[in-house]
């Protein structure tokens, strides 16, 4: 089945310069990258982004974590990865949360680690299910940053909508 995931480089994996071994390890999987960007995370962007996590003790160190506070990177890789079993090829690749758990040859295997903070510093992110991938995709993009149809759109007229343009 096609399938879209949402994938962050996180902060700890731009710091690390591990993008292009991340870009490398992720193109194993033959899927194609439908969307790519860089982010500077607002706070409501992260705090949206990990709400399933408010409940944790160690939710506000996420939200400085995915902002890039803890690494003095404020920035994130943003990209959907589409094709077949998307989900499940781009999490096996990214292997467990835990950086200690996770498989040593995987992503987070190899690059994560836990700070004494106690936060799960993983260096990337990858949507778990459909309806994560749903929700996170279209939190982090636009209709027409994806270069194919994913989910149905409308058109609307956004009236006094201020917007940059260049001058
Ligand atoms: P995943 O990113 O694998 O989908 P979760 O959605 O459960 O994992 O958690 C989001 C992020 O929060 C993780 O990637 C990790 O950075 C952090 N995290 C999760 N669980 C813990 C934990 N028990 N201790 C510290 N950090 C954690
Ligand atoms: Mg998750």
């Amino acid at each position: 089945m096609n399938q879209q995931a949402l994938v962050l480089i996180k902060p700890d994996g731009l710091k690390k310069s591990l993008t292009g071994n991340i870009l490398a390890r992720l193109s194993e999987t033959k899927l194609e990258i439908v969307a790519a960007k860089m982010v500077r995370v607002t706070k409501e962007l992260a705090e949206e982004h990990y709400k399933h996590m408010k409940d944790k003790p160690f939710f506000k160190e996420l939200i400085k974590y995915i902002q890039g506070e803890l690494h003095d990177r404020r920035k994130v890789m943003a990209m959907v990865y589409w094709g077949k079993d998307a989900i499940e090829k781009v999490r096996e690749l990214a292997g467990s949360t835990n950086p200690e758990e996770a498989e040593s040859t995987s992503i987070r295997g190899s690059f994560g680690r836990i700070t004494t903070s106690g936060i799960y510093e993983n260096v990337l992110h990858a949507s778990t299910d459909t309806e994560e991938a749903e929700r996170e995709i279209k939190l982090w993009f636009d209709p027409d940053e994806i270069i194919v149809e994913l989910y149905p759109t409308k058109k609307t007229i956004v009236d006094k909508h201020e917007k940059r343009v260049w001058s």
